[in-house]
């Protein structure tokens, strides 16, 4: 069994006050627990003391391991983000083991609310904060066209920053045919909103938020401008996303409404986009690397998706002309940013939602090119982020 809610809160019941009988959950300092198959994220008040915000950092591990010891487990993945208490803490009103669920008093989500988000007559976005300023690095994921294996490279993406250790997100910014409910397997997962705000689904090590949870699965997503200019908005500024070090964007295919909003909004760090090796999809390729240039955004780089056929017999199959994307990355001076294999294990790990088995279960060499890949991703995203001025992400999960 791994650990659920009321353990973490049981746990870190432990960690008391040095000067009075009381504990940080007591005292209300725990703001939010999230707890997922051992993968842990938190919100605690303490105030904008780095020592001792690294203290109790330690301490909340320490804790946290001795539960999951005793539980037979480990913690997979602790993330901790810190606010400034206001000084009128209370406890949480409910700490029930729902083990899965965010906050504790479950509201539907106004979806009129996203729709109703208007632009200024300036085009800019209605709110003129810094949309997220825990977030260092955004990437967006786009395609030419529908099909090629945007949304699963977008997650295989998030799934692999994460394992090497860094605070994600992934935001299902594809509108028009959510498949994140489908390839993160949140079927069981509710959105809930707090304090106004709409709060991240924990899963697989990254933290998630799309339309798709907001809406009717069923119902075909029928937007104009202004309206998909609202979604985009309510999902990347209205979520909160706490601290990450990258928070991937998965945008809708070809070229529309969402990447100009994103380009608005957003400090993008820079795009990759995704091509499989045919000529015909190349030429939808270049239209996404065009667009995004035309906003001003830096194209990381291409990947080529579906690049050859794993077989069961272990061998490579160049089915759809393998080397295209790379060929077509050189022509437009971008780098190229790694092959990804057809691999049966693939399309089933994403119909199941559970991405973190690409790179467990999925064969070596399917393993190796996601990790390639996530390692081009990062090194293109730290040269385009120091281009822009801020510096490497640093690591602050373990
Ligand atoms: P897009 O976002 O571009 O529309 P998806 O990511 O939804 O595409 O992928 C379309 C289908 O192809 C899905 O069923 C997905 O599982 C499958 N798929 C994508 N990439 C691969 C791959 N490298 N190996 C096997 N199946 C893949």
């Amino acid at each position: 069994m791994g650990l659920n809610k009321q353990h973490v809160l049981d746990a870190l019941a432990s960690l008391q006050d040095a000067t009075t009988t009381e504990n940080l959950v007591s005292l209300g300092l725990v703001r939010k627990v999230a707890a997922c198959d051992d993968y842990v994220a938190l919100t605690v008040a303490a105030p904008e003391d780095e020592e001792l915000r690294r203290r109790l950092k330690t301490d909340i591990r320490s804790v946290l391991n001795e539960a999951a010891g005793q539980l037979g487990t480990e913690v997979k993945q602790l993330t901790v983000d810190f606010v400034v208490p206001t000084g009128d803490e209370t406890p949480e009103p409910e700490q029930q083991a729902d083990g899965r669920k965010y906050v504790d008093q479950p509201k539907t989500i106004p979806l009129k609310q996203a729709a109703s988000s208007q632009t200024t007559t300036s085009g800019k976005a209605t709110t003129g904060a810094p949309s997220m300023p825990g977030v260092k690095n955004v990437i967006a994921v786009g395609a030419g066209k529908g099909g090629v294996g945007k949304s699963t490279v977008s997650v295989n993406l998030a799934v692999g920053l994460a394992r090497k250790g860094y605070a994600v997100g992934i935001l299902d910014a594809d509108i028009y045919g959510p498949s994140m409910p489908t390839l993160l397997g949140l079927d069981d997962l509710d959105v809930q909103l707090h304090d106004n705000m709409l709060q991240v689904m924990y899963v697989h090590g990254v933290k998630a938020m799309t339309i798709g949870k907001l809406v009717d699965p069923e119902k075909p997503l029928i937007w104009r401008g202004p309206m998909a200019h609202g979604a985009f908005k309510q999902l990347a500024e209205q979520t909160e996303w706490g601290e990450l070090d990258y928070l991937i964007v998965d945008l809708p295919p070809g070229t529309g409404d969402v990447p100009l909003t994103m380009s608005q909004m957003l400090s993008v760090t820079g795009a990759v986009v995704v091509c499989t090796p045919q000529k015909v999809a190349q030429d939808d390729a270049v239209r996404a690397v065009r667009m995004f240039q035309q906003l001003k955004i830096e194209v990381l780089g291409i990947v080529e998706n579906m690049s050859y056929f794993i077989g069961d017999d272990g061998k490579e199959y160049d089915i759809f002309g393998r080397g295209g994307a790379e060929i077509m990355a050189q022509r437009l001076g971008l780098p190229f940013l790694g092959a990804i294999p057809l691999n049966m294990a693939v399309r089933q790990f994403s119909d199941a939602g559970t991405p973190r088995r690409n790179f467990t279960d999925a064969g070596e060499t399917m393993q190796r090119s996601l990790e390639k890949f996530t390692d081009q991703v990062e090194v293109q995203a730290t040269l385009a982020g120091n281009r822009m001025g801020s510096s490497r992400p640093t690591l602050n999960v373990t």
